[in-house]
């Protein structure tokens, strides 16, 4: 009688390997081959929204790769380039699934609200790993955390430019000596992904043991590989960004043996392991000739601030070489908020 039981293991095990299992998706599943739409529900009592979430289960076994759109949702480019990747990825070409969040901040997207869900007024990417009976905004960060962070072998957000940001596209991964295995996988990630500047997140062990605030950091605690995308500027639906990022998408798949797609070779990207911030002191008006993706040098002034009858009340000067990686781009500026992120460029780094 004992061949039994073995039997079956070997049967189950046998049926497996024939082909693909169903996704198990929010009370339903996902055959292989498919893909389907989810609105999941998100209430307080009070308040209720959805997030919008494409399943695409590979015809092929596969890893899990999660991605977020619209965490910020006045930032259009990765909510577009969301859009047409449910429009272009073919689950029957797919080896794993993927998880696309199509916009996680629903109420921010038709808000038009820069920065914060506006029902409750809080940042979605600082509310992670959120809260199971919190308000609306941490409700939302918990359930992408449960239903898709959880389930990700890997993990990308997408980002841009939100109204008044100016930004030169890049990509990142987390670091950590902790976690130096799933550090690597996140560098191979963001640097298979096509962009010109790719930024190190430098992540200490006091950090890790704090919750994770930022949506791709909370995959980084969870020990799988996180990437974040920031491509798009001053809020605005660029089509070259969008496209820029549904590339980026294509070639992570490649990079994953997700999908089987020929690259074309990339120049290497510029690695930015130092950043360094200016910060406004004054509030006013922030005038400057300046954009994102100049470089600079230290010293040089990059605008200056005014009150609001044009007298100047700070000139602002460079404390680096550099590159600008961000920047405020159009007129309000309040005491105490960054006017600028400069990436220190690897050439740079011995002169000072
Ligand atoms: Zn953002």
């Amino acid at each position: 009688m004992r061949f039994i039981p073995v039997l079956l293991v070997f049967l189950v095990a046998y049926a497996q390997a024939l082909g693909q299992r169903s996704f198990p998706f929010s009370k339903t599943s996902v055959p292989p081959g498919s893909k389907k739409h989810f609105k999941i529900p998100v209430s307080d009592g009070n308040n209720s929204t959805y997030i919008p979430i494409t399943v695409f289960h590979g015809a092929n076994p596969g890893p899990v790769l999660g991605i977020t759109a619209g965490i910020h949702g006045y930032e259009y480019p990765p909510i577009l380039a969301a859009q047409r990747l449910n429009q272009q990825i073919d689950p029957n070409g797919l080896s794993g699934t993927i998880i696309l969040v199509q916009i996680a901040n629903v109420p921010a997207f038709l808000g038009r609200s820069p920065f914060v869900n506006p029902i409750d007024g809080k940042n979605l990417n600082r509310s992670f790993p959120g809260k199971e009976e919190g308000s609306i905004t941490e409700r939302i960060a918990h359930i992408i955390t449960k239903e898709v962070i959880a389930k990700s072998s890997f993990f990308v957000d997408m980002h841009g430019g939100d109204a008044p940001e100016d930004l030169q596209p890049y990509n990142s991964w987390y670091q950590s000596d902790i976690l130096s295995e799933t550090s690597k996988k996140g560098q191979e990630m963001a640097l298979a992904m096509g962009f010109d500047y790719v930024i190190v997140f430098n992540i200490s062990k006091e950090r890790l043991e704090k919750p994770s605030l930022f949506c791709s950091q909370e995959a980084f605690h969870r020990n799988i590989p996180s990437v974040d995308i920031e491509c798009g500027r001053l809020g605005m639906p660029g089509n070259e960004e969008t496209n820029q990022i549904v590339q980026g998408v294509f070639s992570l798949l490649g990079h994953l043996n997700m999908m089987s797609i020929t690259r074309t070779p990339k120049k290497t990207p510029i690695i930015v392991a130092k950043r360094s911030t200016i910060k406004s002191r004054s509030t006013g008006f922030f005038c400057t000739d300046k954009k994102a993706g100049d470089t600079i040098k230290a010293g040089t002034q990059v605008g200056y601030i005014t009150d609001f009858f044009g007298t100047k009340l700070e000139d602002i000067s460079s404390p680096q070489d550099g590159i600008i990686l961000y920047m405020i781009g159009t007129p309000p500026i309040n005491a105490g908020e960054t006017l600028m992120n400069i990436g220190i460029l690897p050439n740079t780094l011995n002169q000072k």
